[in-house]
């Protein structure tokens, strides 16, 4: 299904679909569950936006590509332009607003990648690799360090982490992102996964929520 940004009362936001850039190891407890080290800087990629899936209506995964993984995260959608290290006020202002998403990984083709050195695309950027829900709008939280961020499969719930235990914390991350390269209206970040990542299965139900914020029903199709 196309992907178009929206806000949660169904309000089309007219950005283009552009990239989605993810931190990986953004919290300690995940980094661990996977055996890596806690980076001294943080650590990026970019999934193309060729990887956005609505989640609402269900998704589906690959079937033939190994362990599919789920990664629930805080997305933040870019209203604004950012680049040269913009300030934080800068950053606070460009930001249009926050959603919960799924980086999908295929987790056994990532560990062959990083056992070689070579870079992860094929892993994490397939199409369907950034399962996305609408946006609240920016000011739906007043302290952008104590976010929460829930996934429950099936009923249990697998995931549940908040914004105050990232080891870069959402502003400075953007500030550092733009730093690197230019962030354009319609760019999504996604700001890292907390611990309790696993596989998918076609079947599974889930609940994917900001709590308090916005909560969505989905299943892997
Ligand atoms: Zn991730």
């Amino acid at each position: 299904m196309s992907y178009q940004h929206q806000y949660v009362d169904g309000t089309r936001i007219h950005f283009p679909v552009g990239k989605i850039v993810c931190i990986g190891r953004n919290y300690a407890e995940h980094a661990k569950e996977l055996d890596n080290p806690v980076p001294t800087e943080p650590l990026l990629f970019i999934k193309p936006g060729s990887c956005a899936v609505p989640l609402e209506g269900g998704f589906s995964i690959p079937a033939d590509r190994g362990a599919v993984h789920y990664e629930a995260e805080i997305a933040v959608l870019i209203g604004k332009p950012l680049s040269t290290r913009p300030s934080a006020e800068e950053v606070l202002d460009a930001i249009s607003g926050f959603a919960p998403a799924l980086d999908l990984t295929l987790r056994d083709k990532q560990a062959e990648l990083k056992a070689k050195g070579l870079p992860w695309e094929v892993a994490k950027s397939f199409d369907g690799a950034a399962v996305l829900a609408p946006f609240v709008s920016n000011g739906t939280f007043a302290d952008l360090t104590d976010i929460p961020v829930r996934l429950t499969i099936n009923g249990e719930v697998r995931q549940d982490g908040n914004s105050s235990l990232m080891l870069n914390p959402i502003v400075p991350m953007i500030q550092y992102m733009a730093g690197c390269f230019s962030l354009q209206a319609g760019d999504v970040i996604l700001t890292g996964t907390p611990a309790g990542v696993g596989p998918l299965n076609v079947g599974d139900e889930l609940v994917l929520e900001l709590p308090g914020a916005s909560r969505f029903e989905s299943s892997v199709r």
